[in-house]
């Protein structure tokens, strides 16, 4: 009995430490800080493996992508609100798609079954006519055209039915487009996300293009939004999407989380690719950063960068993996720097 008890709570113990290490291991890997917010992130995700969290998170770090800390914050410890609103609000479009659909169908059925309807009193009324045999009387006439003018009015009707409808539709399809475009583009910067940056690398792979990553991540940037606020971190953030746009333009630039960018270079290689990084790393360092209520400076903000060529087929996964690893480099090697190429 005390036995059974014993190797009971052995093994709790053991579940335990197995949950302590897969958390230590969970905050090394994804490069976290061990605070106690990443901690209870953490316990949140790995002690509930199936719960919605683990599912946003498995979605999000899918071929190894790493979390960054404001995904953390973004998330927080329940799943993500605002794509959960973000998907409600398509499935509400979908549903109202499907019903315009259902109503075409039905008014379309209606029609159909009116002017069956109406060449069937028609021809009643021409047979009539007929086998009277002295041509048609003023009472068969009459009859004519009361049926066609009830045609005519229902066909009037259904005409600005469908005038209507169409209105809808058009309205619909509007807010689909919207909502689809939102869904791919990040607020913040107004640039494309993650989600459209796998979009387009799936899209130019399957093309054959030739293709090369950098990931870009901002340098010490905890320490601006620490000494200036978050909101001036956020302006700082916009003013580096703008910087790499402008230097890229012609190629993909994305807000890949947090004060990551990532960009799809198609089409060049990977010693012109170097080039753009590096015009876009001297033009970010060189700015004169200022706070506009005070005219402040800020400092230099500067950021590193990973670049690797992608290999015909290879998945997004490993490429992205590959400039990462760079990116840590450039890192080590004292940051402002292009690592790869
Ligand atoms: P490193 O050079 O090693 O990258 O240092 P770092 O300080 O940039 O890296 P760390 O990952 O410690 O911190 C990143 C910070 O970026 C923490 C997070 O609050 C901030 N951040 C991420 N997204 C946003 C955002 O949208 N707005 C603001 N203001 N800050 C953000
Ligand atoms: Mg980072
Ligand atoms: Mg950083």
């Amino acid at each position: 009995m005390r036995l059974a008890r014993a190797s009971r709570t052995d093994e709790a113990g053991d579940a335990a430490r197995q949950l302590y290490e897969r958390i230590g291991t969970f905050l090394f890997d994804q490069r976290l800080e061990p605070s106690p917010a990443n901690f209870a992130f953490a316990w949140h995700l790995l002690h509930d493996p199936d719960g919605a969290l683990a599912k946003a998170v498995g979605h999000m770090t899918e071929g190894g992508v790493r979390l960054t800390q404001r995904d953390i914050e973004a998330l927080g410890c329940e799943p993500p609100a605002n794509a959960a609103k973000a998907r409600e609000k398509v499935d509400g479009l979908v549903a109202k798609t499907q019903m315009q659909v259902e109503g075409f169908q039905d008014m379309v059925q209606a029609m159909r079954a009116e002017t069956a309807g109406f060449g069937r009193d028609l021809a009643a009324s021409a047979d009539a006519i007929r086998r009277s045999g002295d041509g048609p009387t003023g009472v068969a006439l009459e009859e004519v055209s009361r049926i066609t003018g009830a045609m005519l009015e229902r066909v009037h009707r259904a005409e600005s039915q469908l005038e209507s409808a169409t209105r809808e539709a058009s309205e619909l399809r509007s807010a689909l487009e919207e909502a689809r475009d939102n869904a791919r583009r990040d607020a913040l910067t107004e640039l494309p996300n993650r989600r459209a940056f796998e979009e387009a690398f799936s899209a130019q792979q399957a093309s054959g293009a030739r293709l090369c990553i950098a990931v870009c991540d901002v340098d010490h940037f905890k320490s601006v939004n620490d000494r200036f606020g978050h909101s001036v971190g956020d302006r700082v953030l916009r003013t580096i999407a703008q910087a790499l746009s402008e230097v890229c333009v012609g190629h993909l630039v994305a807000r890949h989380g947090g004060e990551e960018f990532a960009i799809l270079f198609s089409g060049i290689g990977i010693a012109k690719a170097r080039d753009i990084m590096e015009h876009a790393r001297s033009m970010v360092a060189s700015k004169r950063y200022r706070l506009r209520e005070s005219d402040l400076p800020i400092g230099e903000v500067t950021f590193s960068a990973g670049l690797t060529r992608v290999h015909i087929g290879e998945s997004l996964a490993d490429s992205f993996a590959r400039a990462d690893s760079k990116l840590y480099e450039a890192k080590h090697a004292g940051r402002n720097r292009i690592i790869g190429g």
